[in-house]
């Protein structure tokens, strides 16, 4: 999406050679027609696979979904990261190993949201190792729903996760991927 790599190019602030940061955006400030725009294009692509559910992990892949969601008009669920007095015991749970603190926490659905019968589309925003989708994806196969595929808005192609991914036979369809990207160079996209 030719328009996201300008946005990263002007907006994205290149930490290290491993985090990008696009808070003015994405993961902290919404810009929210813009975000828009990502959901829409999700649908583009995903429009034809009888979506019937979006799943996605908070914090930051819930605004990219619910604007999504909007236009495949099915209702978004997201993966809590911590225990809470609001679910209910039944439920699906995976250690994920967070890329951006290096901790492992324990993602947990309501096994009442996710259901044989279900067509379920992954959204997140980023893609690096791919823990969280790889996480989301056994919580679907554990559930006897199907997966349709997977919505990435940033991937960062020299790492590892998409590949693993996709060498399971999964569809990832990504709105930017980065080839490479350093403080010095900025960010370089795959053609
Ligand atoms: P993975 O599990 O694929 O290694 O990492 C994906 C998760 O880590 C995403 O949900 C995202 O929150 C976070 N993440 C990974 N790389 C980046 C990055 O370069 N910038 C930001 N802002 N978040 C990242």
């Amino acid at each position: 999406m030719k328009e996201l790599e300008d946005k990263i190019r002007s907006e994205g602030i290149v930490d290290n050679e491993n985090v990008l940061k696009v808070g003015s955006f994405l993961n902290h400030q919404i810009d929210v027609p813009f975000i828009e725009k990502c959901g829409e294009e999700f649908y583009r692509l995903y429009k034809d696979d009888n979506v019937t559910k979006i799943l996605t992990i908070e914090a930051s892949g819930i605004g990219v979904a619910v604007l999504a969601a909007l236009y495949f008009k099915v209702p978004v669920v997201f993966a809590k990261k911590s225990q809470s007095n609001n679910l209910t015991n039944d439920v699906y749970t995976e250690p994920i190993e967070s890329f951006t603190h290096g901790t492992t926490y324990h993602c947990m659905v309501e096994r009442r949201f996710l259901q044989p019968g279900d067509r379920v589309l992954i959204l997140d925003d980023f893609l690096a190792r791919g823990n969280a989708l790889q996480g989301l994806i056994k919580m679907v196969n554990a559930s006897g729903a199907d997966l349709v595929g997977c919505g990435i808005v940033i991937e960062k192609a020299y790492q590892d996760g998409g590949k693993r991914i996709r060498d399971q036979g999964i569809r990832v369809e990504s709105l930017a991927r980065i080839k490479s990207m350093s403080p010095e160079t900025g960010v370089i996209f795959c053609d």
